[in-house]
């Protein structure tokens, strides 16, 4: 036994001197596997796929059948070809083979790694679970694609962190289920594991509650521009969503925000804030003093009631309970939350968040589940099971694993995926770089840790707050980043190299075109205004577009001021054919101060040799001369969702 795996190490090595010499004709980048393998081993010869493979699947149990009939989904869809399942009754010998093995010798490997075997008739994708098996088939489906041969090699591959997690936020802007589960693909196609799915909002209560059906009737509604904007997920698209995610390997763990971020709840249920008085569904961004009132008992009742139909829905062991950003303005003076601090015999309004959390933690615990909270968490004290996710840099992590908890990092410099990707996004008052070299160099274990503590660090996750992203802009804003995110947590830290990773990434963007991904696509300038064009009090500005639009989509307008102090007010921008207006986007915006000004406009088949001018309508400030501008054109596949702000069509 011992020989053989002496023999063994040996071959590795003189593997490995195969893959430091390089083989002469073999591109590199054909392996431009995102995330990075661990070990690649190219050895001689190729796989051709118009050998017409069978697909000999070892382990008939459910999953591994399941797992068949995926890899048989997947291979059509990247060769165009039908991966037929290998008939044993008829005796013939195939020409080429496809196989997936369950391997119990591959414990090395782990839950989730697998080994590749690419020779040339066979293929063979072996591991001692089925995750890695699935993450085989991502890496054999990366490197297929567009080529009808691969050099033949041996992966050893396994991620270098077990939580490799994604936060969408859908409290902001409601995603549709189709999409999301879009997203779930995509983040199987780099290896991710978990979906952090951001439910509940100051904006938006979305998911279905039996118990308390005004959650949804009135809480996943707000007014933009007197137009209910909103939606929801039934208890029904729920269970859909998670089956979909499991069986790609991602366990979606929802987040119900406590005890701040509840307006929508609150609009809902008053009854359970400090004051009791109605509130609407919030429709603007920030924080809010209206949080749950955690000195009436009825709370509890409510928020557990909840967390039980949480647990039904959703079987992940983790539940994120948010924790952030809790103003405690109302508790300072709401006579409950005032006995109630008195009667546990507690310091202050912080320690009386910190007495929500444990309580709703040990609940948690009693229905078999651990709590994750946001960093804030931290103040008020945790058990030792709770998570905690560090967001306001890496403090929180190194102050959680030194209590011991686990911690999962996602600090808002280098994973906040709102914040601008390139330097000419960076403007007024968003100013924030999180390049793709920011994302892919992000490290999530802090600098001196013990390695004790550097156990107890699970993971990261990149995050989308979706403030200023609707559902068409989500794409470009996760890709490319993802892809360089995905290495962070999966490749091992000292064969990373963000060259290295630009080279890889060129051939993986064209993977990423064959499956339709909106990746990230400069802006372009299309106009502007300047310190005279804006003569009048009010009035509309107009650009010819012509030679911008050329597909149909969302042509997303951007008003953004350069110059003077004296800014405009754009009221709403319009797109004109022939000068029939076509789509109009209506936002009260003024150029110098919001985040980011934008007019989706929605431009569907279109008409050959039309002229296509873009109009805004604008308010100029009390000097009316004194402010220049440029106008920025993005680009977005349109995939349907409802634009966010009133849309006037004609
Ligand atoms: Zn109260």
């Amino acid at each position: 036994m011992k020989k053989t795996k002496l023999f063994l190490i040996g071959l590795g090595l003189g593997l490995w001197a195969v893959v430091m010499q390089g083989r002469p004709g073999i591109d590199p980048v054909a392996f431009s596997v995102v995330p990075k393998p661990e070990k690649i081993t190219i050895l001689r010869g190729d796989f051709e796929t118009s050998q017409k493979p069978v697909l000999v699947v070892q382990n008939q149990d459910a999953d591994g059948v399941a797992l068949a009939a995926y890899l048989v989904e997947r291979w059509k869809e990247t060769t165009g070809d039908l991966l037929e399942l290998m008939n044993r009754r008829s005796g013939r010998r195939p020409r080429a083979t496809v196989s997936l093995k369950i391997v119990r010798s591959l414990e090395r490997l782990g839950a989730e790694g697998y080994r590749l075997d690419i020779a040339p008739r066979a293929i063979e994708i072996s591991a001692l679970k089925p995750a890695g098996l699935f993450y085989g088939i991502q890496s054999i489906c990366q490197m297929m694609r567009g080529t009808e041969r691969i050099p033949c090699a041996r992966i050893e591959d396994k991620p270098r962190f077990g939580w490799r997690g994604l936060l969408l936020d859908c409290g902001r802007h409601f995603m549709t289920v189709d999409f999301i589960k879009r997203i779930i693909d995509l983040l199987a196609y780099h290896k991710m594991n978990v979906l952090h799915w951001h439910l509940t909002e100051d904006q938006g209560w979305r998911l279905e509650i039996k118990r308390y059906p005004r959650l949804t009737e009135v809480g996943a509604w707000r007014l933009e521009n007197g137009r209910r904007y909103g939606g929801f997920y039934t208890q029904d698209e729920v269970r859909d969503i998670v089956a979909y995610a499991k069986s790609r390997f991602v366990t979606v763990v929802p987040e119900i925000e406590m005890p701040g971020h509840a307006v929508a709840a609150l609009a809902a249920y008053p009854e359970f804030s400090c004051l009791g008085k109605p509130l609407a569904v919030e429709s603007s961004w920030g924080i809010f003093n209206d949080v749950l009132c955690p000195g009436k008992e009825k709370t509890f009742e409510f928020v557990q009631n909840i967390l039980d139909e949480v647990c039904e829905l959703f079987p992940s062991p983790d539940i994120h309970i948010g924790g952030d950003e809790c103003p405690k303005f109302y508790w300072q003076v709401c006579p409950d939350c005032q006995s109630r601090i008195k009667q546990e015999g507690l310091k202050d309004e912080n320690e009386l968040q910190g007495y929500f959390t444990k309580r709703i933690d040990r609940y948690m615990q009693s229905r078999g589940r651990r709590i994750i909270g946001w960093d804030e968490i931290l103040e008020g004290g945790v058990s030792q099971t709770a998570v905690v996710q560090s967001w306001r840099g890496l403090e929180g992590a190194v102050a959680a694993t030194r209590q011991g908890n686990r911690v999962i990092c996602s600090p808002w410099e280098g994973t906040y995926f709102y914040c601008p990707q390139v330097p000419e996004e960076v403007r007024i008052n968003f100013k924030t770089l999180n390049s793709l070299e920011k994302a892919y160099t992000f490290d999530p274990i802090p600098q001196g840790l013990t390695a004790a503590q550097e156990s107890l660090i699970v993971g990261g996750e990149c995050c989308l707050w979706n403030e200023y992203t609707q559902q068409f802009e989500v794409e470009p804003q996760l890709f490319p980043r993802l892809c360089a995110f995905s290495e962070a947590l999966w490749s091992p830290q000292g064969g990373r190299n963000f060259e290295d990773f630009s080279g890889r990434l060129e051939k993986h963007l064209s993977r990423l075109d064959a499956l339709a991904v909106d990746y990230h696509k400069p802006e372009v300038r299309v106009g502007g205004w300047t310190q005279g064009s804006v003569t009048r009090l009010s009035g509309q500005l107009w650009w010819d577009i012509t030679s911008q639009i050329t597909e149909p989509g969302i042509y997303r307008m951007s008003f953004v001021q350069d110059s003077g102090d004296d800014e405009i007010l754009i009221q709403w921008a319009a797109l004109f054919e022939d000068g029939r207006e076509i789509s109009r986007f209506s936002q009260l915006n003024r150029s110098q101060t919001d985040m980011f000004l934008k007019y989706p406009l929605r431009a569907g088949p279109l008409k050959p040799g039309a002229v296509y001018t873009l109009r805004a309508s604008f308010v100029s400030g009390k000097d009316k001369s004194l402010s220049g501008g440029s106008v920025w054109l993005r680009y977005f596949k349109d995939n349907g969702i409802d634009l966010w702000g009133k849309e006037v069509p004609d």
